[in-house]
C-alpha cells in the first residue's frame, strides 16, 4: 500500500517539477456537458472544502495561485482544467462538504462527481485530499466507494501534516492505509502524508502523478 513503483518514476525530481510547473489554466466547466474533449490523459484532485486542495495544486505546480481558493459556500462549482501539454491535464474538482449548501446542490454535486468518475475515459486516477486531522469523512468514503466500484486508482494525500506531531501523523497514515487495504484489496489505493507549507511528500506525489501520466505504456 505504499506509493506504487513505476518504470516512469526514474526521472529526477527536477524533471517532474519542470513538467508540473508547465501547468496552465485551460478551461472551466460548470457542468459535464462543458468538459473538454475526453482524450489524452488526466488526473483529478478532489477534497472537502478547506482540505488544502488549492494549496497542494499550487505546490505541485510550483505556482502561487494557479488554483484559487474560494471561501464562499455555495458559489458556482466549477471543474477547472490545467493543461500540462497537448495530451495531459490536471483537473481541480469542486470542493465539497459545506454544511450550509442545500440538499439540491449536494445532490447535484454527487451526481456530477459520480458521472465524471464513472464515464471519463481519460481519467487515470484520483488524488483524494483529506486534512490529516480529519480523515475519512462520509463524503470521502463516498468518493472512495465510487472509485472502488469502477476500478479507478486512488491516491490519498493526508494534508497539513505539519499540523501534527510526527508520531500522530504516522498513526493516521497507518490507520488510513489499513482502511484502504480493506476497501481496495487489489491495492489500487495508496496514501501518503503531505504538507504544502513545508513541501513534505512532494517527491511521493510526483511519483504517483508520473506513473499515471508519464509511464511508458502511456506515452503518445
Ligand atoms: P481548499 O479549500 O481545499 O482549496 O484548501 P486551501 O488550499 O484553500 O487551504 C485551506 C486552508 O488550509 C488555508 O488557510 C491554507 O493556508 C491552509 N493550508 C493548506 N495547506 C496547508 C499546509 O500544508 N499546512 C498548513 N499548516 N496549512 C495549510
Amino acid at each position: 500500500m505504499n506509493t506504487p513503483n513505476s518504470s516512469s518514476s526514474h526521472r529526477s525530481r527536477e524533471a517532474s517539477q519542470a513538467a508540473y510547473r508547465a501547468a496552465q489554466f485551460e478551461t472551466s466547466a460548470a457542468s459535464l456537458t462543458q468538459l473538454p474533449l475526453d482524450e489524452g490523459l488526466e488526473v483529478a484532485f478532489a477534497g472537502r472544502s478547506n482540505a488544502g486542495k488549492s494549496s497542494a495544486i499550487n505546490k505541485i505546480t510550483s505556482q502561487k495561485s494557479l488554483a484559487r481558493t474560494s471561501k464562499t459556500p455555495g458559489r458556482t462549482q466549477l471543474i477547472n482544467f490545467f493543461r500540462l501539454d497537448d495530451q495531459r491535464r490536471l483537473v481541480d474538482l469542486p470542493g465539497y462538504g459545506y454544511a450550509k449548501v442545500s440538499e439540491d446542490i449536494k445532490l447535484r454535486w454527487q451526481q456530477t462527481m459520480e458521472q465524471y468518475l464513472v464515464n471519463r475515459q481519460s481519467l487515470q486516477g484520483l488524488i483524494l485530499l483529506m486534512d490529516v486531522r480529519h480523515p475519512l469523512k462520509e463524503v470521502d468514503q463516498q468518493l472512495l466507494s465510487w472509485c472502488q466500484h469502477v476500478g479507478m486508482p486512488v491516491h490519498v494525500l493526508l494534508t497539513k501534516a505539519d499540523k501534527l506531531k510526527r508520531g500522530q501523523a504516522q498513526n493516521t497514515l497507518l490507520k488510513v492505509r489499513q482502511v484502504l487495504k480493506e476497501s481496495f484489496p487489489a491495492g489500487q489505493a495508496t496514501v501518503q502524508l503531505f504538507s504544502a507549507l513545508k513541501g513534505t511528500g512532494l517527491e511521493e506525489i510526483f511519483r504517483v502523478l508520473d506513473q499515471w501520466l508519464y509511464s511508458e505504456a502511456k506515452q503518445g
